[in-house]
């Protein structure tokens, strides 16, 4: 029964996206949501979507059961489901990054993160590319996956509080071939990671930043569908930013490099939190590609300049 509804004609499909199409210009959603959703649950290209060319084709075969696609369609139109979690995937770098309502969808400026932990890396006279890098929060796995691709001898450890998110971190590991080059824990923050006190040489975060009374006026696609656990960060949003910032300096090895994704406006306050803290060096803010102050790296310091500042104010 499930199989032969997975397989459907090119004009029954031809129809449903006609309709899909309308609706979608009546609710207010992207038309072409519609064709990235098609182009995700069957094996057809953008382009044979759009030029119709699918429609002499005796036969599709659908990842889901076209009543149970017309279902989540309808979820997206009046419900505001986000089209990612009704595909079950989200296109982040150059990975397909499985997704489920468990974990945020992965945005494209977190993607910048990477190769910002690049540059980092780049300009550090220490090997840092080699060592010990940790992603944590890392929800879908998405940027232990693009640190694993980016830092080929690198070993990854990835830290989430949720374990259905590590359930489909994990797989993701697999599905892109970086099993062996990161590994997973279940827990909250550093918590699973006592054993790489004064190790590592980087840290990457996307924590969830946005503050707490906030998060119900976000689109509904993300208040009312992405978990509350990657998105609210409490009061004025930066509760896990500065516990980032006071627990990892017992973590980073001299050099070591921070660096995390916050929201507009929280860039002065991360920097004065860096700078209390007394334990980084080379402070700095990145924009992100729509000009917006998102990111925050530092270096963890050593504390030999710690102690030579402590000095010159005894
Ligand atoms: N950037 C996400 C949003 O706009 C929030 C992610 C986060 O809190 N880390 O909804």
């Amino acid at each position: 029964m499930t199989q032969r509804q997975r397989l459907i004609s090119g004009q029954e499909l031809w129809q449903w996206r006609k309709i899909a199409q309308q609706q979608a210009l009546a609710a207010n959603v992207s038309v072409m949501e519609v064709d990235w959703l098609l182009s995700a649950i069957a094996p057809l290209e953008r382009l044979a979507l759009k030029l119709e060319s699918f429609k002499d084709l005796p036969q599709i075969q659908l990842q889901l059961d076209i009543d149970e696609l017309d279902r989540l369609w309808q979820q997206r139109l009046y419900n505001r489901l986000p089209i990612q979690y009704i595909a079950g995937v989200a296109p982040w770098r150059h990975f397909k990054i499985a997704v489920s309502p468990a974990v945020l969808i992965p945005r494209p400026e977190t993607e910048q993160l990477i190769d910002l932990a690049v540059a980092a890396a780049k300009s550090s006279p220490l090997p840092v590319e080699q060592g010990q890098w940790v992603d944590l929060g890392t929800g879908s796995g998405a940027i232990a996956l693009g640190l694993a691709e980016a830092f080929p001898q690198a070993q990854i450890h990835a830290v989430d509080r949720s374990n259905e998110a590590i359930a489909i971190a994990k797989k993701n590991a697999e599905n892109l071939g970086f099993s062996d080059r990161i590994s997973f824990y279940q827990g909250n923050w550093w918590e699973p990671l006592a054993f790489l006190k004064g190790k590592l040489s980087g840290m990457v975060s996307n924590p969830p930043y946005i503050p707490s009374a906030l998060v119900p006026q976000l689109q509904p696609e993300v208040a009312n569908h992405e978990p509350r656990l990657a998105l609210d960060g409490g009061e004025d949003g930066l509760d896990c930013i500065r516990h980032l910032v006071t627990t990892a300096p017992d973590y980073l090895q001299t050099g070591g490099i921070w660096l995390v994704e916050m929201m507009a406006g929280q860039a002065e306050a991360v920097i004065e939190l860096l700078k209390e803290q007394g334990s980084y060096t080379n402070i700095q803010i990145h924009t992100d590609f729509a000009g917006i102050e998102r990111f925050a790296q530092a270096q963890r310091n050593s504390d030999q300049v710690k102690e030579n500042e402590e000095n010159t104010f005894v």
